[in-house]
């Protein structure tokens, strides 16, 4: 099967290169931003929109009258116009708000780039990028596949990255006749029929205390440099504190995202039916006791993860309607029980006496729910 793929890697460009990223992303929002009013005006006069091709015929012209947009990436500037037909496009389909003006300060600062004639390629640790030539990468691990499209971002701490989205075949893994059944938790981030449990990984609370305690250093020297009258742009410390927070928060991200990247592959590959709850997330954050466990261990992220790769390797998803009551069967014996609150977290089957951690018995239920289902199909 053809599938897309993103990596993502940290770039190291030299002082010039990084001048020229920085050129080609505000060359980038120049475009997008300057087609995007042309758009609008047109809308209102007409209410028609432009053309990608109307639009890419004028950028020639802008380009004599505004000759520094020669120095960048051409495919880049192009790219930043079909990204404003497409933002339309969606818009006009009701599926998006209206594109708004990009902004200088906006947290991410990126460019696209497309592949034509090798143009962006791999090169040892290197990526060749238009324009830019060779650029340093951190590659942790091969690219595989016919590159897409580059995307070079510069994030808030100072840090470069880039995207390359590939399309490459992937292989079925092996049949394992193994299902499982997942009870994502609140103690724990998920608890496996098999009785495997993942804790909610100590090390990135340990950073969110960091974090939290960074980002009150932060608050308060932003309050002492307003009684002061300055200026937070003047403020060397504040500022500092500032890119301090940023860092300490990409971290917290890339350590997630490694950890759910590592955990959903595993069970891909250990087993051919997964079965989880069909989690309604919206109802539960209302919920305002759950509200920082869900988002502190990302269910969602992790869901979607198993799902594509569910897809790509040829495994299935079972979900479980959220209405079944996992904790309240005893899955010795199927007695069901009475709603458990969520203190209890180990309770004995008044009928047949086996003794139950609350959520291991739970994901068991989840599996012979799944397998029953999915029998049924
Ligand atoms: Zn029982």
């Amino acid at each position: 099967m053809l599938i897309n793929k993103a990596y993502k890697f940290r770039l190291y460009p030299s002082k010039e290169q990084e001048t020229l990223i920085a050129k080609t992303i505000g060359c980038s929002r120049f475009v997008f931003n300057r087609f995007l009013g042309q758009w609008n005006d047109t809308y209102q006069e007409t209410g028609k929109g432009l053309t990608y091709s109307s639009c890419s015929a004028e950028l020639t012209q802008l380009k004599k009258e505004f000759v520094w947009l020669k120095e960048v990436d051409s495919i880049a500037l192009q790219s930043s116009l079909k990204n404003l037909a497409d933002s339309f496009t969606r818009f006009f389909k009701k599926q998006t708000k209206a594109p708004r003006f990009k902004s200088k300060k906006n947290q991410v600062q990126s460019y696209t780039t497309k592949e034509t004639n090798s143009n962006i390629a791999i090169v040892d640790n290197k990526i060749k990028l238009p324009k830019l030539g060779l650029v340093r990468l951190a590659k942790s691990r091969e690219v595989e596949g016919r590159i897409l499209n580059a995307t070079v971002r510069r994030n808030p701490s100072g840090k470069f990255f880039v995207s390359i989205l590939v399309e490459t075949d992937v292989q079925p893994l092996k049949k394992t006749d193994s299902s499982i059944g997942i009870d994502l938790g609140i103690t724990d981030f998920a608890v496996f029929s098999d009785g495997h449990k993942i804790d909610n990984h100590t090390f990135t609370a340990k950073m969110e205390k960091r974090l939290k305690r960074e980002q009150r250093k932060l608050s308060r020297r932003a309050l002492q440099v307003k009684n002061k009258g300055m200026n937070l742009l003047d403020a060397k410390n504040y500022q500092k504190q500032k890119h301090k927070v940023a860092r300490l928060h990409e971290r917290v991200r890339n350590q997630r995202d490694d950890f759910l990247h590592k955990l959903s592959t595993d069970i891909i590959k250990n087993h051919d039916l997964i079965c989880i709850e069909d989690l309604n997330t919206k109802g539960m954050v209302r919920n305002h006791k759950l509200a920082k466990s869900i988002s502190d261990v990302s269910w969602s992220a992790f869901v979607s993860k198993l799902e594509y790769k569910a897809k790509w390797y040829g495994k299935t998803i079972v979900k479980i309607s959220r209405w079944f009551p996992s904790s309240q069967i005893c899955s010795e014996c199927g007695h069901q029980e009475g709603k458990k609150s969520l203190e209890i977290r180990d309770w004995t089957c008044p009928i047949c006496h086996k003794h139950h951690d609350r959520d291991i018995n739970a994901s068991k239920n989840i599996l012979a729910e799944g397998v029953r289902t999915f029998d049924l199909a």
